[in-house]
């Protein structure tokens, strides 16, 4: 058993389903997880809740945080800037949580480079096209925000090497199992 929390970052493509996945074991009390809640620029999605999804801020306030340097990690994703506020994450790991990062491939570079031993996990679609399927499926967001999503899909799926371990999400349920078990065996052992 290890004192401090493990971090875990969860990466994979817009539209990929990584919310989906997570929610089905976010709450497994066994795997002591907290979720990392992102600061963003992106406007509000219907649904998503402040302080749940995402803080939501300005760019000013966005740049203040960052510039303080009170961001683990942060990117500029589609136009809007995406970030983890450090001090959570520390607080949460020493109190013995497992805290888990849902974020894309450039952020998880910078938290390798400060945190070499955190947990990382890439979560691909079963195909391209199933992929522009479930990114239109949603319905938010303009076609040229959907054609940057896609572009920038494309791009993360050639870095999945960077990854330690890649969960397929052609099923829901599989695939949540498949990282469950790999959660626990790293809570178990010491890497
Ligand atoms: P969305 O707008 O669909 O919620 O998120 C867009 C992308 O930003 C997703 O790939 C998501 O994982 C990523 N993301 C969310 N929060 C963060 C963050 O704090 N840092 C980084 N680097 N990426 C994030």
């Amino acid at each position: 058993m290890q004192d401090k929390g493990l971090l875990i970052v969860i990466s994979g493509p817009s539209g990929v389903g990584k919310g989906t996945v997570i929610k089905q074991f976010i709450d497994d009390p066994e795997l002591k997880l907290a979720f990392s809640v992102s600061m963003t620029t992106r406007k509000k999605r219907e649904g998503e809740v402040e302080g749940v999804n995402y803080y939501y801020v300005s760019r000013e306030e966005f740049e203040k945080t960052r510039d303080e340097g009170g961001l683990l990690e942060w990117t500029e994703f589609v136009g809007n800037y995406y970030g983890t506020p450090l001090a959570a994450v520390e607080r949460l790991r020493n109190e013995g949580k497992n805290v888990l990062l849902e974020i894309e491939v450039d952020g998880c570079q910078q938290v390798k480079k400060k945190v070499p031993d955190a947990l990382t996990i890439f979560i691909v679609p079963p195909s391209v096209k199933e992929l522009e399927n479930r990114i239109r499926g949603r319905k938010t967001e303009a076609e040229e925000i959907v054609q940057q999503r896609l572009a920038k899909a494309t791009k993360e799926l050639e870095k999945t090497n960077q990854y330690r371990y890649v969960v397929c999400n052609d099923d829901i349920d599989l695939a949540a199992d498949i990282i469950r078990v790999i959660i626990r065996h790293h809570m178990e052992k010491d890497f």
